[in-house]
């Protein structure tokens, strides 16, 4: 009847608002122990940085690493980079933590390269916040010199938030990190909010296909027909193509068959720390289809 009903309304209302409260002062409670906790990171030894391999679609080989950051702190275990790049962001440790991460990763491919591994390309995340800094390119340039990497070795990811809040700006910033020879990749392409016209100015070399649009490839003939506009754009603006979160061989086959110059995945590989990094690179599983045309070099066609 209508009162009982009226009354399961108020209770409900009521409960969903105290769950509501909890859970806000529960989350801006985390929230501050992750910004006070992550001040002492990098002191503390807790971040370390783990590296994807990005793989051609050509041949199969290695072609780069992105480097992802990782943090377990002592007592609050792993966190996500997920839950707190973005307090990172907001809070503004994201400028010295984005810059170790650039240090450690350029290190790392240094040491590769003395190694005597195959070249790579070293990939670093890049945020808005980072972004902003009028002397980001100076200052890059400065690590890469500092420690021995040439610039060509290095790419810098930026998605679009990244750029589109001041466009002309990122412009001028993304154009002195290409005179100098670093590389430029959109990252979550396709996520934000950047124009076509902003994508032609913003000259990068590599855009980055969001893995949002390849996860259902297979089921979603929208997201096929995205995935193969974006593929054959970006080759016509002479940008290199890299698809991200690719987990099965159907993923991988379609991406192929249109184009797409690289992939990175877990069908590939998770993140791995350095010395699995170098396990990997000396013996990279096969996975492109035998007999593919594009495995034997030759066109394929659309
Ligand atoms: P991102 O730059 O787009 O990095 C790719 C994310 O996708 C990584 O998550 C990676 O582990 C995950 N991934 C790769 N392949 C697969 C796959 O096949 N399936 C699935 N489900 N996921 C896959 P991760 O490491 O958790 O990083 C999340 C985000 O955090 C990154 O997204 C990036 O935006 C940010 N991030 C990580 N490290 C840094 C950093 O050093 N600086 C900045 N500014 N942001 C970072
Ligand atoms: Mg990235
Ligand atoms: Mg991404
Ligand atoms: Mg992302």
């Amino acid at each position: 009847n209508a009162d009982a009903a009226m009354y399961r309304v108020k209770e409900a209302g009521r409960n969903g608002c105290e769950f509501f409260t909890h859970e806000m002062q529960a989350r801006s409670a985390r929230h501050l122990r992750i910004v006070t906790a992550l001040r002492q990171a990098i002191e503390g030894q807790q971040l370390s940085v783990v590296y994807q391999p990005q793989m051609s679609l050509k041949d199969g080989s290695l072609v780069g690493a992105e480097a992802l950051l990782r943090w377990t702190h002592p007592e609050l275990g792993f966190i996500s980079p997920a839950e707190f790049i973005p307090i990172a962001e907001s809070s503004g440790l994201i400028v010295p933590v984005g810059g170790w991460v650039l240090r450690k990763a350029v290190r790392q491919a240094v040491a590769w390269r003395a190694a005597g591994g195959a070249p790579l390309r070293m990939a670093v995340n890049l945020s808005a916040a980072q972004f902003r800094h009028a002397d980001l390119s100076a200052m890059v340039g400065h690590i890469l010199q500092e420690e021995g990497l040439h610039p060509g070795e290095l790419e810098l990811e930026l998605t679009e938030g990244a750029v589109a809040q001041k466009p002309q700006q990122a412009i001028d910033v993304m154009n002195g990190l290409r005179a100098q020879g670093i590389h430029l990749a959109i990252d979550d392409f396709g996520t934000g909010y950047s124009s076509m016209s902003y994508l032609k100015k913003f000259n990068a070399h590599k855009l980055k296909i969001d893995q949002s649009f390849v996860r259902d490839i297979s089921r979603d003939a929208d997201d096929r027909a995205i995935v193969t506009a974006v593929i054959e754009m970006a080759k016509r603006l002479n940008m290199t193509t890299i698809a991200e979160g690719v987990e099965t061989a159907e993923q991988l086959a379609f991406l192929q068959k249109h184009g797409c110059d690289q992939i990175q995945g877990y069908i590939y590989s998770k993140p791995l720390t350095p010395s699995d990094f170098e396990a990997f690179a000396r013996q990279p599983p096969q996975l492109l289809p035998a007999g593919s045309p594009r495995a034997h070099g030759g066109l394929v066609a659309l």
